[in-house]
């Protein structure tokens, strides 16, 4: 997939500095950005602003942990909305990955091969996000639907989520929700982060 954004896009991490972006918690964000590059640092950090329907697309590199295993092994996340996590961690090489690996909705769905690439190298998550759709009665009549590409091959192909992640940010699902990075103690980078908001539905002219 490409990396340079459509006209549309916001670019949410304009690779100079951290003036889109706040910590979970509200204050300033203190991740540390070098030469068009962020990494983790201090706790999560979210977008100031909010998404319904998204395309996202973002680059990240896991650090060269040898000796690390399972997830103390180069871990990170992106969670969509702030609710829906998709894994990030040095998975490389794990021929069947789980739901715990790199690219899995956490806990929810593995991806549908591994797609990684080693530690030290640049990997790019290109997603298309559908919130989810309610009836006058604000019930939910259609759920929330992913599609995946990790370096380009496809990890999930519209699958209905199950509900939010652990760690979320946010219960109520009906609500737009920021882009958040997870800090899980590992020193993730990110680069080239873009979001192309999508209108919820097409006009009903024929
Ligand atoms: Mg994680």
């Amino acid at each position: 997939m490409t990396s340079t954004p459509p006209t549309t896009a916001s670019a949410v991490f304009n690779n100079k500095d951290l003036s889109n972006w706040v910590q979970r918690n509200g204050d300033p964000a203190t991740w540390i950005v070098a030469d068009g590059i962020m990494t983790v640092a201090s706790g999560d950090i979210m977008t100031k602003e909010l998404f319904t329907d998204f395309r996202l697309h973002l680059e990240f590199m896991t650090p060269d942990m040898p000796e690390a295993t399972g997830q103390a092994k180069g871990n990170s996340g992106v969670f969509l909305q702030g609710r829906y996590e998709i894994q990030v961690l040095d998975s490389y090489g794990i021929e069947v990955p789980g739901k715990g690996d790199c690219g899995a909705v956490y806990d929810q769905f593995a991806p549908l091969v591994n797609a990684c690439k080693p530690p030290l190298e640049w990997q790019t998550y290109d997603v298309f996000f559908r919130a989810p759709r309610c009836n006058e009665d604000n019930q939910i009549v259609d759920p929330t639907r992913l599609t995946v590409l990790q370096n380009g091959i496809v990890i999930h192909n519209n699958v209905q989520l199950l509900g939010v992640t652990g760690g979320s940010a946010g219960q109520n699902v009906r609500e737009p929700g920021p882009l958040l990075l997870q800090d899980h103690g590992d020193l993730l980078k990110y680069r080239n982060i873009w979001i192309e908001p999508l209108l919820l539905e097409g006009s009903d002219k024929y």
